[in-house]
Protein backbone atom coordinates (compact mmCIF):
# COMPACT_ATOMS: atom_id res chain seq x y z
CA UNK A 1 0.00 0.00 0.00
CA UNK A 2 1.20 3.33 -0.27
CA UNK A 3 3.38 5.39 2.19
CA UNK A 4 1.13 8.60 1.31
CA UNK A 5 -0.62 10.17 4.33
CA UNK A 6 -4.49 9.21 4.38
CA UNK A 7 -6.89 11.88 4.50
CA UNK A 8 -9.47 9.32 5.81
CA UNK A 9 -9.78 5.76 6.28
CA UNK A 10 -13.14 4.73 6.17
CA UNK A 11 -14.22 0.74 7.15
CA UNK A 12 -13.48 -0.51 3.75
CA UNK A 13 -11.82 2.48 1.70
CA UNK A 14 -8.95 4.90 2.07
CA UNK A 15 -8.55 8.35 1.12
CA UNK A 16 -5.78 9.94 0.07
CA UNK A 17 -4.71 13.55 -1.38
CA UNK A 18 -4.76 13.30 -5.05
CA UNK A 19 -2.10 14.60 -7.65
CA UNK A 20 -4.22 17.53 -8.06
CA UNK A 21 -5.66 20.09 -6.22
CA UNK A 22 -9.44 18.63 -6.40
CA UNK A 23 -8.60 15.11 -6.74
CA UNK A 24 -8.43 12.08 -4.66
CA UNK A 25 -7.21 8.67 -4.55
CA UNK A 26 -9.61 5.76 -3.19
CA UNK A 27 -8.28 2.96 -2.04
CA UNK A 28 -9.93 -0.55 -1.79
CA UNK A 29 -9.21 -2.43 1.43
CA UNK A 30 -10.34 -5.93 1.84
CA UNK A 31 -11.45 -5.07 5.32
CA UNK A 32 -14.80 -5.95 5.81
CA UNK A 33 -17.13 -4.52 8.78
CA UNK A 34 -20.48 -5.41 9.67
CA UNK A 35 -23.14 -4.73 12.30
CA UNK A 36 -21.47 -1.02 12.76
CA UNK A 37 -18.12 -2.90 12.88
CA UNK A 38 -18.66 -5.18 15.82
CA UNK A 39 -18.47 -7.87 13.22
CA UNK A 40 -14.52 -7.99 11.15
CA UNK A 41 -13.19 -10.07 8.95
CA UNK A 42 -10.55 -9.70 5.88
CA UNK A 43 -11.56 -11.14 3.00
CA UNK A 44 -8.79 -11.73 0.83
CA UNK A 45 -9.45 -10.15 -3.06
CA UNK A 46 -12.34 -8.07 -1.90
CA UNK A 47 -11.15 -4.98 -2.61
CA UNK A 48 -9.76 -5.67 -5.83
CA UNK A 49 -13.13 -7.05 -7.08
CA UNK A 50 -14.96 -4.30 -5.41
CA UNK A 51 -12.78 -1.32 -7.23
CA UNK A 52 -13.25 -3.23 -10.50
CA UNK A 53 -17.05 -3.65 -10.19
CA UNK A 54 -17.37 -0.24 -8.56
CA UNK A 55 -15.31 1.34 -12.06
CA UNK A 56 -17.93 -0.98 -14.44
CA UNK A 57 -20.92 0.60 -12.70
CA UNK A 58 -19.66 4.73 -11.88
CA UNK A 59 -18.53 4.39 -16.09
CA UNK A 60 -21.54 3.09 -17.05
CA UNK A 61 -23.53 5.29 -14.68
CA UNK A 62 -21.83 8.61 -16.24
CA UNK A 63 -21.84 7.81 -19.97
CA UNK A 64 -25.94 7.09 -18.95
CA UNK A 65 -25.54 11.06 -17.99
CA UNK A 66 -25.30 10.46 -13.97
CA UNK A 67 -22.60 12.74 -12.87
CA UNK A 68 -19.88 11.04 -10.32
CA UNK A 69 -16.93 11.75 -8.71
CA UNK A 70 -14.42 8.67 -10.37
CA UNK A 71 -12.40 9.55 -13.13
CA UNK A 72 -10.49 6.73 -13.80
CA UNK A 73 -9.07 3.35 -12.11
CA UNK A 74 -5.63 3.30 -11.71
CA UNK A 75 -3.98 -0.23 -10.58
CA UNK A 76 -6.35 -2.92 -8.86
CA UNK A 77 -6.89 -1.41 -6.05
CA UNK A 78 -7.17 2.44 -6.69
CA UNK A 79 -8.41 5.34 -8.64
CA UNK A 80 -8.40 8.37 -9.45
CA UNK A 81 -11.48 10.57 -7.97
CA UNK A 82 -13.32 14.02 -8.14
CA UNK A 83 -13.17 15.31 -4.35
CA UNK A 84 -16.37 16.23 -3.32
CA UNK A 85 -18.11 17.85 -0.27
CA UNK A 86 -19.17 14.39 0.84
CA UNK A 87 -23.49 15.07 2.08
CA UNK A 88 -23.65 13.30 5.44
CA UNK A 89 -26.37 10.95 4.45
CA UNK A 90 -26.15 7.69 2.81
CA UNK A 91 -29.49 7.46 0.30
CA UNK A 92 -30.90 3.46 0.56
CA UNK A 93 -32.85 2.57 -2.78
CA UNK A 94 -34.81 -0.60 -2.15
CA UNK A 95 -36.99 -2.88 -4.45
CA UNK A 96 -37.89 -5.82 -2.43
CA UNK A 97 -38.27 -6.21 1.23
CA UNK A 98 -34.89 -7.07 3.12
CA UNK A 99 -32.96 -6.58 5.73
CA UNK A 100 -33.82 -3.13 7.96
CA UNK A 101 -37.13 -2.41 6.08
CA UNK A 102 -38.52 -6.21 6.64
CA UNK A 103 -37.27 -5.99 10.40
CA UNK A 104 -38.93 -2.33 10.85
CA UNK A 105 -42.51 -3.24 9.04
CA UNK A 106 -42.03 -6.62 9.62
CA UNK A 107 -41.95 -7.90 5.96
CA UNK A 108 -41.16 -11.14 4.60
CA UNK A 109 -37.84 -10.94 3.02
CA UNK A 110 -38.23 -11.11 -1.01
CA UNK A 111 -41.84 -9.98 -1.34
CA UNK A 112 -41.78 -7.23 -3.72
CA UNK A 113 -42.45 -3.60 -2.59
CA UNK A 114 -45.34 -1.85 -3.93
CA UNK A 115 -43.07 0.80 -5.49
CA UNK A 116 -39.39 1.76 -5.35
CA UNK A 117 -39.00 3.19 -1.47
CA UNK A 118 -36.03 5.91 -1.69
CA UNK A 119 -34.22 6.36 2.54
CA UNK A 120 -32.13 8.58 3.87
CA UNK A 121 -29.87 7.94 6.67
CA UNK A 122 -27.38 10.17 9.15
CA UNK A 123 -24.29 8.83 8.41
CA UNK A 124 -22.47 9.02 12.35
CA UNK A 125 -21.44 5.79 13.44
CA UNK A 126 -21.63 6.75 16.90
CA UNK A 127 -25.00 6.97 16.55
CA UNK A 128 -25.66 3.90 14.16
CA UNK A 129 -26.61 5.55 11.18
CA UNK A 130 -29.93 6.58 12.48
CA UNK A 131 -32.87 6.87 9.44
CA UNK A 132 -33.39 10.35 9.08
CA UNK A 133 -36.79 12.74 7.41
CA UNK A 134 -36.08 15.90 5.39
CA UNK A 135 -37.17 17.82 8.20
CA UNK A 136 -33.94 16.63 10.39
CA UNK A 137 -31.94 17.01 6.68
CA UNK A 138 -33.13 20.33 6.14
CA UNK A 139 -32.97 21.61 9.75
CA UNK A 140 -29.67 20.66 10.87
CA UNK A 141 -28.44 21.98 7.19
CA UNK A 142 -27.14 18.57 6.22
CA UNK A 143 -28.79 19.34 2.86
CA UNK A 144 -31.59 21.50 1.45
CA UNK A 145 -34.32 20.42 -0.03
CA UNK A 146 -33.32 21.34 -3.74
CA UNK A 147 -30.08 18.66 -3.16
CA UNK A 148 -32.65 16.40 -1.71
CA UNK A 149 -34.94 16.80 -5.20
CA UNK A 150 -31.60 16.19 -6.92
CA UNK A 151 -30.46 12.90 -4.67
CA UNK A 152 -33.87 11.19 -5.07
CA UNK A 153 -34.13 12.04 -8.96
CA UNK A 154 -30.82 10.68 -9.06
CA UNK A 155 -30.67 8.03 -6.91
CA UNK A 156 -34.31 6.53 -8.93
CA UNK A 157 -32.49 7.01 -12.02
CA UNK A 158 -29.66 4.82 -10.81
CA UNK A 159 -32.37 2.13 -9.73
CA UNK A 160 -33.44 1.84 -13.20
CA UNK A 161 -30.06 1.49 -14.88
CA UNK A 162 -29.12 -0.89 -12.36
CA UNK A 163 -32.25 -3.07 -12.05
CA UNK A 164 -31.64 -3.34 -15.60
CA UNK A 165 -28.17 -3.82 -15.65
CA UNK A 166 -28.21 -6.61 -13.31
CA UNK A 167 -31.24 -8.50 -14.46
CA UNK A 168 -29.78 -8.69 -18.16
CA UNK A 169 -27.29 -10.95 -16.19
CA UNK A 170 -29.53 -13.10 -14.05
CA UNK A 171 -29.25 -10.94 -10.89
CA UNK A 172 -32.08 -8.98 -8.75
CA UNK A 173 -31.25 -5.48 -7.60
CA UNK A 174 -32.96 -5.94 -4.23
CA UNK A 175 -31.54 -2.62 -2.51
CA UNK A 176 -28.51 -0.49 -1.99
CA UNK A 177 -27.25 2.59 -0.89
CA UNK A 178 -25.68 5.49 -2.13
CA UNK A 179 -23.68 8.50 -0.94
CA UNK A 180 -24.00 12.16 -2.70
CA UNK A 181 -21.33 15.03 -2.54
CA UNK A 182 -21.33 18.12 -3.86
CA UNK A 183 -19.17 20.27 -6.03
CA UNK A 184 -19.15 23.93 -6.59
CA UNK A 185 -18.98 25.46 -11.08
CA UNK A 186 -16.86 28.22 -12.66
CA UNK A 187 -19.83 29.96 -10.64
CA UNK A 188 -19.36 28.51 -7.68
CA UNK A 189 -22.81 27.26 -8.32
CA UNK A 190 -23.15 23.89 -6.31
CA UNK A 191 -24.00 20.78 -7.88
CA UNK A 192 -24.86 17.06 -6.24
CA UNK A 193 -22.84 14.34 -8.04
CA UNK A 194 -22.90 10.37 -6.85
CA UNK A 195 -20.31 9.43 -4.50
CA UNK A 196 -18.40 6.67 -2.31
CA UNK A 197 -18.72 3.01 -4.32
CA UNK A 198 -21.67 1.33 -5.78
CA UNK A 199 -20.61 -2.82 -5.28
CA UNK A 200 -21.68 -6.25 -3.68
CA UNK A 201 -20.92 -4.14 -0.36
CA UNK A 202 -23.33 -1.77 -0.76
CA UNK A 203 -26.25 -3.36 -2.83
CA UNK A 204 -28.30 -6.34 -2.20
CA UNK A 205 -28.43 -8.32 -5.14
CA UNK A 206 -29.58 -12.10 -5.37
CA UNK A 207 -29.17 -14.90 -8.26
CA UNK A 208 -33.08 -14.11 -10.55
CA UNK A 209 -33.41 -17.26 -10.36
CA UNK A 210 -32.32 -19.04 -6.82
CA UNK A 211 -32.36 -16.09 -4.93
CA UNK A 212 -28.74 -17.00 -3.52
CA UNK A 213 -27.51 -13.83 -2.32
CA UNK A 214 -24.50 -12.55 -4.13
CA UNK A 215 -23.34 -9.55 -1.40
CA UNK A 216 -22.27 -8.97 1.82
CA UNK A 217 -25.07 -10.51 3.04
CA UNK A 218 -23.06 -13.60 2.98
CA UNK A 219 -20.47 -11.77 5.26
CA UNK A 220 -23.37 -10.75 7.54
CA UNK A 221 -24.87 -13.42 7.66
CA UNK A 222 -22.03 -15.85 7.79
CA UNK A 223 -23.09 -17.97 4.91
CA UNK A 224 -19.60 -18.56 3.65
CA UNK A 225 -17.86 -17.92 -0.05
CA UNK A 226 -17.85 -13.90 0.36
CA UNK A 227 -15.27 -13.16 -2.27
CA UNK A 228 -16.71 -16.31 -4.54
CA UNK A 229 -19.96 -15.04 -4.92
CA UNK A 230 -18.46 -10.80 -5.29
CA UNK A 231 -16.15 -12.56 -7.75
CA UNK A 232 -19.45 -14.18 -9.83
CA UNK A 233 -21.14 -10.65 -10.23
CA UNK A 234 -17.35 -9.59 -11.57
CA UNK A 235 -18.12 -12.56 -14.11
CA UNK A 236 -21.71 -11.98 -14.91
CA UNK A 237 -20.80 -8.63 -15.67
CA UNK A 238 -17.93 -9.50 -18.05
CA UNK A 239 -15.42 -7.70 -16.24
CA UNK A 240 -13.59 -11.15 -15.25
CA UNK A 241 -11.79 -12.94 -17.32
CA UNK A 242 -12.66 -16.50 -17.10
CA UNK A 243 -9.75 -18.31 -15.49
CA UNK A 244 -11.03 -15.58 -12.51
CA UNK A 245 -8.73 -13.56 -12.62
CA UNK A 246 -9.31 -9.67 -13.02
CA UNK A 247 -7.41 -7.56 -15.35
CA UNK A 248 -3.94 -6.30 -14.21
CA UNK A 249 -3.93 -2.86 -16.01
CA UNK A 250 -5.56 0.97 -15.12
CA UNK A 251 -8.62 1.42 -17.24
CA UNK A 252 -7.83 3.02 -20.66
CA UNK A 253 -7.08 6.74 -20.66
N1 LIG B 1 -26.02 -0.41 3.31
C1 LIG B 1 -24.72 0.01 3.18
N2 LIG B 1 -24.10 0.60 4.24
C2 LIG B 1 -24.71 0.82 5.42
C3 LIG B 1 -26.06 0.38 5.57
C4 LIG B 1 -26.68 -0.22 4.49
O1 LIG B 1 -24.12 -0.15 2.12
O2 LIG B 1 -24.09 1.39 6.35
C5 LIG B 1 -26.71 -1.04 2.19
C6 LIG B 1 -26.95 -2.52 2.43
O3 LIG B 1 -25.89 -3.29 1.89
C7 LIG B 1 -28.24 -2.77 1.70
C8 LIG B 1 -28.99 -1.45 1.77
O4 LIG B 1 -28.00 -0.47 2.06
O5 LIG B 1 -27.97 -3.07 0.33
C9 LIG B 1 -30.07 -1.42 2.81
O6 LIG B 1 -29.54 -1.83 4.05
P1 LIG B 1 -30.47 -2.00 5.34
O7 LIG B 1 -31.04 -0.67 5.74
O8 LIG B 1 -31.45 -3.08 5.09
O9 LIG B 1 -29.50 -2.34 6.51
P2 LIG B 1 -28.74 -3.67 6.90
O10 LIG B 1 -29.74 -4.79 6.88
O11 LIG B 1 -27.67 -3.80 5.85
O12 LIG B 1 -28.19 -3.36 8.25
Amino acid sequence: MSSREPLYEGKAKIIFKGPEDGTLFQYFKDDATAFNAQKKAVLEGKGVLNNRISEFVMENLGRMGIPTHFIKRLNMREQLLREVEIIPLEVVVRNVAAGSIAKRFGLTEGDPLPRSIVEFYYKNDALEDPMVAEEHITAFNWATTQDMDEMIAMALRVNDYLSGMFMAVGIRLIDFKLEFGRVYDQNDMPRVILADEISPDSCRLWDAHTNEKLDKDRFRRDLGNVTEAYAEVARRLGIMKENGSVTEEGSPE
